[in-house]
């Protein structure tokens, strides 16, 4: 999501700091690539019209052009921009009322409305609340079971179906049932269609009428481009939309809804959809979305992430290891285990600052996931004391290894040569005081 959009904007202002000075017809100048460059990634017109419109007052103002740094000035004023666009804070769900708290969710069909259901209870669920799901789709065969077989998998509870209750019974008896049963938040989900039409929007109007939802949150399918911003406009001039869930944000598109769809709906996107699996969605949060278009990395995110990933008695059998300066072939095992959980190197690089170039290099090079997966097969195919003393490794156990492992001896090496690299980093961290002094230094 957000590369050529991301390359395009480096571009210009690659171009805008390569100056020393800068005059207002440059920054005019530059500022016209940028519109065309949100135009192309899908930004609504009007969008992208006000967005450079404000970015330009504030840049040819004379603090900025007579700044001793015009160009990075002018990039700062870009990405508060950006930020401001997507919506300033980051925001959560509004649900600690006196429960149960009712979020309902709407949206075309497709969009992954259910997906989505699924994904955020199961969110609601990890941070201590006891969660009901109810489907009220009655159009779509097996919309029902879907969300039930959803529940299993996510372990949270779902409204036992009654065949032929129509969506506003349901969402009476789903509220009735979290009341009794003590839940603390009901999920409804609403009943998709492949276009906005005023039958579905007043189903939603008279479920909202009975369920008096603290939240309404709005999927749109982040990949429909300009289709999702229409969809938007549409529900967010007859429902009370209180947030907007953007889907498949792990997908390959301009990224352009994203940022029209806070100054359309006027309300903030709360989630991002990045997968199909359960745990694949994360908060939005503004600044950092900005952040990796204007490629200068989301280490926030990648730092969370890794927390996520790394279990913590690895973690702390790892740092008592890395402590005393030991790094073998199981330590790059599980390091390689957690790159892989931290969803790979693509993912990974998009959130370094700086790295974008070099997650360039790497696909060009050939450098991805799977190298992750090849390493991992000859570290499995290594004895048990070959893994822990790598320098045991001698030309014929080399090939034993590759052979083992469907790679090249040639692979070998590099594997050597890459796990050598990483046990005098490790033994450099320790001379600096560990881990703890690291951190201390990043503060
Ligand atoms: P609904 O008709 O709106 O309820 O859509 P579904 O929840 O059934 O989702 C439709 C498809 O999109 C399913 O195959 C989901 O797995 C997939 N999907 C949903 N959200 C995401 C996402 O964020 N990323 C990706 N890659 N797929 C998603």
């Amino acid at each position: 999501m957000f590369d050529s959009l991301s390359d395009r904007l480096g571009g210009v202002f690659d171009r805008l700091r390569g100056r020393g000075a800068l005059t207002e017809a440059d920054v005019r100048g530059a500022m016209r690539e940028v519109r065309i460059a949100l135009l192309e990634a899908d930004v609504a017109l009007p969008v992208a019209r006000a967005f450079v419109d404000k970015v330009t007052e504030a840049a040819v103002g004379q603090n900025v052009l007579r700044s001793v740094t015009p160009g990075q000035q002018v990039v700062k004023i870009v990405n508060d921009a950006l930020v401001e666009m997507l919506g300033s804070d980051s925001a959560d769900l509004d649900i600690d009322v006196t429960p149960p708290a009712v979020v309902m969710m709407v949206g075309l069909q497709g969009s992954g409305k259910t997906t989505t259901t699924a994904k955020l209870s199961r969110l609601v669920k990890k941070r201590g609340k006891k969660v009901l799901m109810a489907s009220l789709d009655v159009n779509r065969p097996a919309a029902q079971e879907q969300l039930a077989v959803l529940g299993t998998q996510a372990e949270v509870a779902t409204l036992p179906i009654v065949q032929g209750q129509q969506p506003v019974d349901i969402a009476r008896r789903a509220l009735q049932s979290a009341k009794l049963q003590g839940f603390d938040v009901v999920m409804l989900d609403t009943a998709g269609r492949l276009h906005v039409d005023q039958a579905l929007m007043d189903e939603m109007k008279a479920v909202a009428d009975i369920a008096k939802p603290n939240e309404i949150l709005l999927v749109v399918d982040s990949l429909t481009g300009q289709d999702a911003v229409n969809v938007a406009t549409n529900f967010s001039q007859q429902v009370p939309l209180t947030g907007v869930v953007l889907t498949r944000m792990d997908g390959d598109a301009r990224g352009g809804a994203a940022l029209s769809m806070r100054a359309v709906t006027g309300k903030p996107i709360k989630f991002a959809g990045v997968g199909e699996k359960l745990d694949a969605i994360e908060p939005f949060h503004p600044s950092r979305v900005a952040g990796r278009i204007l490629g200068m990395g989301d280490v926030v995110s990648l730092v969370e992430r890794a927390a996520e990933a790394i279990q913590a008695d690895d973690a702390e059998k790892m740092a008592s290891r890395l402590a005393k300066g030991q790094f073998d072939m199981n330590d790059l095992r599980s390091q390689l285990a957690q790159m892989r959980r931290m969803g790979g190197l693509g993912a990974l690089a998009g959130m370094i600052p700086g790295m974008k170039k070099a997650q360039a290099a790497m696909a060009a090079s050939n450098m991805d996931d799977r190298i992750l997966l090849r390493m991992d097969a000859m570290i499995g195919s290594m004895t048990v004391k070959e893994r822990a003393r790598p320098e045991l490794l001698n030309a014929k156990r080399k090939i034993r290894v590759a052979k083992g492992s469907g790679t090249t001896v040639q692979d070998v090496n590099k594997l050597l040569k890459m796990h050598q690299e990483m046990a005098t980093a490790m033994k450099r961290i320790k001379k600096m005081g560990g881990i703890k002094g690291l951190a201390a230094m990043l503060g």
